[in-house]
């Protein structure tokens, strides 16, 4: 790499803001010897430009010894920043590969044919005649041949040790805040009936030795034969151990017999491919946890005890990140807003923090154009929630009078406080201006909220992130809840366990900046962001030492506001709709505990946030979602709201009235 290069690589014609800065200081930092840079940018200052700029400093082919790496990557975990990524008329030069899913069959009858459901891979020794024409191969082809390659970090760990995708002189991970995070999720293995295609040949047994609940955790690998170390903390992972070796011999017998076969059908063709993708996890998580020198701490959950569902989680998975992240290229840089904590960052991710420099760009976007304003009406825990949702609700019906020609967007941060939150403003009168989603019409619903021309009022779980709501795509936003992590999940558990709360208040105000970032996207755009429940100005507190100055302006700015009255009729003025006449005899003592509370069948996973102590019990997390259905949305309403609907539920209607819609579907 060759750091002086790093100005003049930069794609625009000129620079904004803080950009020729921040090249400058990232340019010193690789020339001082580091071989890993952090650059902590926040939302607007062109990260992505600045990440072309670095790659452009890698070694070229021309100025190479036979055996020095060249070129760069570009990775990031999210998709919609590598779609950002290929349509960026300034990053052409970046050749996009994508997973095989993402590519259709070109071969005559094949049309519809995923790549990785193609004869390619459904026979033995086809060889295709068109690969040459193939997208995926010829995408394929180009990323690997040419000097940046870009891909999501999915992608990109997968092909760790291929040949295709070898070493690079640099590469730039953009979005990198949550890498620890995104290891440990693509490390985790879930053993259940959909993931595991031979559960029904294996019997699975109680490893954890009780009649369920969490099992153990070891730090530092096992024993090498699995036999136990006397610990009796250790004894489930060593039972998890010695099942994981008999299921791993019974994927290896199912695969070679699959493998055998002249010619495979779709569904058989995706059995081998996961048992191939099973026996792979299952190797390393063996390996690692024999390993006595891997620095990898293993937790393992068995809610349900013998013969269900088994999860193998890796703490701080450092050698994952090794082989998949680290071993790939010779300089890295590290992009994202919400970097809090370096030396923390560094020890998430197995980096020294004295091998790793910081470079912080300034946030060049008017603080009165990201204002931030406290409405907090009261506290979010599970014990408190059904008197503080209600009040939510009457705040938001104030804010939409507010803002009655405006998009506004609700971060509810689970679906069983999004519907309560939806069935109460159905009792104010107000669906008309409201639109939700479900975990299956998340998408849909999204581009419908974003693509419409009205003022709609969007109900969000989990959209904190990877979201461009630039100008009138949205004007204000409400974070409903502080984002703390699931408390029921093992490994936030098992942290917090140890002490480390700085982290789990780092992790929650992470999620708080990014959602802060989503509306207010070039230093003219302007968006505001309400604080609705009282652990946010507690959660400021508490991260105030790891809060960036620019956030902790915004902070110190932050003022009560003066708002309308709760009026629905002014609050819907922005669109042609009147409140529900059943709106004033809405019964707040209506919240559904049902919805609350953890259901017979464990459909209602917690996610227990700790704040002040207490433990919520039956919110949702990102795997599970009480309270929702997963087939559309609801096309009936409930409480007191007299049948008004969201518009959500009636866009579904018109979709289900419609005389084609036996030939459409429903989404
Ligand atoms: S290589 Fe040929 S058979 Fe395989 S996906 Fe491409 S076009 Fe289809």
């Amino acid at each position: 790499m060759d750091p002086d290069r790093i100005p003049a690589e930069f794609p625009a014609p000129s620079f904004r803001g803080a950009q020729e800065h921040a090249l400058q200081d990232i340019n010193d930092a690789f020339a001082a010897g580091n071989d890993v840079v952090l650059v902590r940018a926040p939302t607007g200052s062109g990260k992505s430009l600045l990440a072309r700029s670095i790659m452009g400093a890698a070694r070229s082919v021309e100025a190479a010894e036979p055996r020095e790496s060249t070129g760069a990557y570009y990775t990031t975990p999210q998709v919609s920043q590598l779609d950002d990524v290929a349509t960026d008329d300034l990053l052409d030069d970046l050749n996009v590969i994508r997973g095989k899913s993402n590519y259709a069959c070109v071969l005559p009858g094949e049309h519809d044919t995923p790549v990785d459901r193609a004869p390619c891979a459904r026979q033995r020794g086809f060889d295709c005649s068109i690969q040459h024409r193939c997208p995926y191969f010829s995408d394929r082809s180009i990323a690997s041949s040419r000097r940046f390659a870009a891909m999501t970090l999915a992608y990109f760990m997968q092909t760790a040790g291929s040949e295709v995708f070898g070493t690079r002189d640099v590469v730039v991970i953009d979005e990198a805040h949550g890498l620890a995070e995104w290891a440990e999720m693509y490390a985790t293995i879930e053993l259940t009936p959909d993931r595991v295609p031979v559960w029904e040949d294996v019997g699975v047994p109680d490893v954890s030795g009780e009649s369920g609940g969490h099992g153990g955790s070891r730090e530092g690998g096992g024993s090498r034969n699995g036999d136990g170390d006397g610990n009796p903390d250790h004894a489930p992972l060593d039972r998890t151990a010695r099942f994981v070796e008999q299921l791993r011999d019974a994927c290896e017998r199912a695969k070679d017999e699959l493998v055998g076969r002249p010619e495979l059908e779709p569904a058989e063709v995706a059995r081998r491919d996961r048992l191939q993708e099973l026996i792979g996890e299952l190797g390393w998580f063996l390996e690692d946890y024999r390993d006595p020198r891997s620095p990898t701490t293993w937790v393992v959950d068995q809610p349900g005890g013998e013969g269900t569902a088994i999860t193998i989680k890796p703490l701080d998975p450092a050698r994952y990140l090794k082989h998949t992240v680290w071993d790939r290229g010779n300089r890295f840089a590290l992009l994202s807003a919400t970097i809090l904590s370096k030396e923390a960052f560094c020890r998430g991710v197995g980096l020294d923090p004295a091998d790793v420099a910081l470079v912080d760009v300034e946030h060049t976007f008017p603080l009165e154009n990201r204002p931030l304003y406290d409405v907090t009406q009261g506290k979010m825990t599970y014990e408190h929630r059904a008197e503080t949702i209600p009040r939510i609700a009457d705040l938001v019906v104030r804010l939409m009078a507010r803002h009655p020609d405006e998009k506004g967007l609700i971060h509810a941060h689970s679906y069983a406080i999004a519907e309560q939150l939806v069935d109460r403003l159905r009792d104010r009168g107000v669906a008309p201006r409201m639109r939700s989603h479900t975990k299956a019409t998340r998408d849909d619903e999204l581009e419908v909220w974003k693509a419409s021309d009205d003022p709609e009022v969007f109900v969000s779980v989990k959209m904190e992130e990877a979201l461009d709501l630039r100008d009138d795509l949205c004007r204000w936003q409400v974070i409903c809840k502080a984002p703390y992590l699931n408390t029921n999940d093992s490994r936030v558990a098992r942290r917090l366990e140890e002490g480390q709360w700085a982290w789990y208040h780092r992790a929650a105000l992470r999620t708080v900046i990014q959602a802060c970032g989503r509306v207010v996207r070039a230093p003219d755009d302007h968006g505001t962001t309400y604080l609705a429940d009282d652990s946010l100005l507690d959660l400021f507190d508490r991260a105030r030492a790891d809060t960036p100055p620019w956030f902790a302006d915004q902070v110190a700015a932050m003022r009560t506001p003066d708002l309308p009255a709760a009026d629905p009729s002014a609050a819907l003025s922005g669109v042609n709709a009147t409140p529900s006449p059943t709106a004033a005899a809405a019964p707040e003592e209506a919240v559904d505990a049902e919805t609350e509370t953890p259901t017979a069948t464990g459909d209602a996973s917690t996610d227990g946030a700790a704040e002040d102590g207490n433990t919520e019990s039956a919110s949702t997390n990102r795997n599970s979602e009480p309270g929702t259905t997963s087939g559309g949305a609801r096309s009936t309403s409930t409480g007191g709201g007299g049948g008004a609907e969201t518009r959500s539920e009636r866009d579904a209607k018109r979709r289900n009235d419609h005389p084609l819609s036996d030939v459409w579907g429903d989404g």
